[in-house]
């Protein structure tokens, strides 16, 4: 009887017990998290974040916050860390906030002390990002509890959800030996243009300078020639029929491990400036710049001077940066002085506008040599322009001293045909080395050899993994592409021998260094701005002696043919399987996408 009631007495102890720890569990205040060491961007704990706009062109990923109110984070705080946040009011709150003498503020507090204001400031009067930051340092190792705070000098009715905090980053300073990655990708920017690739024109004196001073690839490929499938795949590394993004539009679907997620987790500060795909799914950044405002020179103008801004920021932590500018996308109307850097104004009667372009081919008017060698200069005057913004983000680095610790990597998403196929001023569908062959330069000094060329042959799927490698990060399991610089250098062998493209998922091409074969096994005439683009069953190029590829060799070679219609068919069953279908195209950007001119008329 007496065992008995002691188990009893024991028991009821017990869950009396589980009770208490189970209650002080779920009445911990929500906004609270454990000291995490590790920590780098404080996720809300309430809620979640949201890529949230500021009525301008700035998105971050946010939390809603009262007014009054407090978000707070318990952290241990890494190394002399920088805490940095931005503040967005919404702007319909604007007016009741008038007169009530609101403030928003960092607060630390350490112990059982009083917190102690680090930053405050007023609100902003307008919806845009407000910056706060704060320099953690005197807390180096403690552990604190970090306070976004929002109080008003006079009390009236709480507005629930009236501003957006951005995601807190708390960054460490970066380490000797932790090199930063700024990636720039120029859209519709073909190899062979560029002064760097041995063209005759003195187009990219800067772009120029980055090759000698890295790395630089001949024989670089895009996976498809669109904006969307082939930027989908440098951020994934998978090929377009396995992501699901096979068109422009097409929204990336979710769960999909990416090259800015595998750095945030790194403790990377993430940031994008981007003119193309602004309308596009991006996680793993916390701060995207989306710059479509105004023409084509001005967004690209208006996106390189944010980076530059944002590169103040970068000085001391380790950073990942992805600019994407959109010059020499058409409309080929370059900004003076690079309208006439290759070309005079009256050459031609043809003015290089896409719609234009377009219609001319739709009425079948045949361009002379001259209207032909006009709208080419255009072309190289824009990437004039474009090669000069990207002498003001280099020049920018090496004054910050960044130079010697970030890895730079220029590429574009895909080329342009100029004429050489069906008459065709654009890119996407082509498959061809015009539309499909892009420049691909790492710069890294102390790593990678200065001015090395290579003829090995590289994949935009590759370079994301080739980035983490020469990081020092191990890629994640599901990435296609291969690291092209094993052991942080340039094999002796190719690490790929062929690299392989296609057009939504329905026509294919593979290139070795020689050659490149087509296929087109449906025999698809598929759209094209000003009618259809056709495109043989077969069709297979000598890359050296006929670069331009204007002679199909096919017929005179089966064996090829079978040979890389052989690879192409296990390139496909090994790489396009397990591809989900992509969310259909997002009304919003099919605008974007129809003022670029790519919705065949
Ligand atoms: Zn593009």
């Amino acid at each position: 009887m007496r065992t008995r009631s002691l188990a009893l007495l024991f028991g009821a102890l017990l869950l009396a017990v589980i009770a208490v720890l189970l209650r002080s569990a779920s009445s911990r205040p929500p906004t609270e998290q454990g000291p995490s060491p590790a920590a780098q961007r404080l996720e809300p704990t309430q809620g979640v974040a949201e890529l949230v706009g500021d009525g301008a062109s700035t998105k971050m990923c946010a939390i809603a916050a009262d007014i009054p109110g407090r978000l707070s984070w318990r952290v241990r705080v890494p190394g002399k860390a920088r805490l940095e946040t931005y503040l967005s009011l919404s702007r319909s709150q604007i007016a009741a906030l008038e007169g009530r003498g609101c403030r928003a503020g960092i607060e630390i507090q350490e112990g059982a002390g009083p917190g102690r204001t680090v930053v405050e400031r007023d609100l902003p009067v307008d919806g845009r990002w407000l910056p706060f930051l704060a320099d953690l340092a005197p807390w180096e190792g403690k552990e604190v509890e970090v306070r976004l705070e929002l109080r008003c000098a006079r009390s009236a009715e709480p507005l629930s959800g009236a501003v957006r905090w951005s995601v807190p980053v708390l960054s460490p300073p970066r380490g000797p030996a932790e090199a930063n990655l700024l990636l720039i990708t120029i859209d519709t920017l073909r190899a062979d243009h560029l002064s760097a690739y041995g063209y005759a024109r003195p187009t990219s004196p800067n772009i120029d300078r980055l090759a000698r001073r890295g790395l630089r690839f001949e024989n670089a490929e895009t996976v498809q020639s669109a904006t969307w499938p082939a930027l989908t795949s440098l951020h994934t590394s998978l090929y377009p029929s396995a992501h699901g993004v096979v068109w422009n539009g097409h929204r990336m679907p979710e769960g999909l491990a990416t090259l800015a997620e595998a750095l945030h987790a790194q403790r990377f500060s993430t940031s994008a400036f981007i003119t193309n795909m602004t309308r596009g799914r991006h996680p793993g950044f916390s701060r995207l710049f989306l710059s479509r405002d105004g023409g084509q020179a001005e967004a690209d103008l208006s996106a390189v001077e944010q980076a530059l801004r944002q590169l103040e920021l970068e000085r001391d932590r380790r950073f990942f940066m992805w600019v994407h500018l959109l010059s020499p996308h058409a409309d080929y109307a370059p900004p003076p002085p690079h309208d006439q850097a290759f070309t005079r104004p009256g050459a031609s009667r043809v003015r290089g506008e896409i719609d234009e372009l377009a219609d001319l081919r739709r009425r079948k008017v045949a361009l002379r040599a001259a209207d032909v060698d006009h709208v080419v200069g255009l072309y190289d005057g824009e990437i004039a322009f474009v090669d000069a913004l990207v002498g003001q983000l280099l020049a920018a680095l090496a004054e910050k001293g960044l130079e010697r610790d970030t890895l730079v990597i220029l590429t574009a998403d895909h080329g342009e045909d100029l004429h050489e196929h069906n008459a065709y001023f654009f890119h996407s569908p082509s498959i061809y080395g015009s539309s499909m062959r892009i420049p691909l330069i790492l710069a890294l000094p102390g790593t990678l050899g200065e001015g090395t060329v290579t003829d090995h042959p590289a994949s935009l799927v590759d370079v994301a993994p080739t980035a983490l490698g020469l990081l020092g990060i191990a890629p994640p399991p599901p990435f296609q592409g291969e690291n092209l610089l094993p052991g942080r250098k340039l094999p002796e062998r190719a690490v790929r021998p062929l690299v392989f493209g296609e057009t939504n998922g329905q026509i294919f091409s593979v290139r070795s260094p020689e050659w490149r074969f087509v296929y087109n096994p449906e025999k698809l005439n598929p759209a094209a701005p000003g009618g259809p683009y056709p495109i043989a069953e077969a069709e297979l190029y000598d890359q050296r002696a006929d670069p331009r590829e204007l002679r199909n060799r096919a017929a005179e070679r089966p064996d090829l043919v079978r040979a890389f219609t052989g690879e192409i068919l296990a390139w496909k069953s090994r790489s396009l399987r397990g591809g989900r279908p992509a969310e259909g195209p997002d009304p919003e950007a099919l605008e974007e996408i129809r003022a670029l001119g790519y919705l065949a008329k």
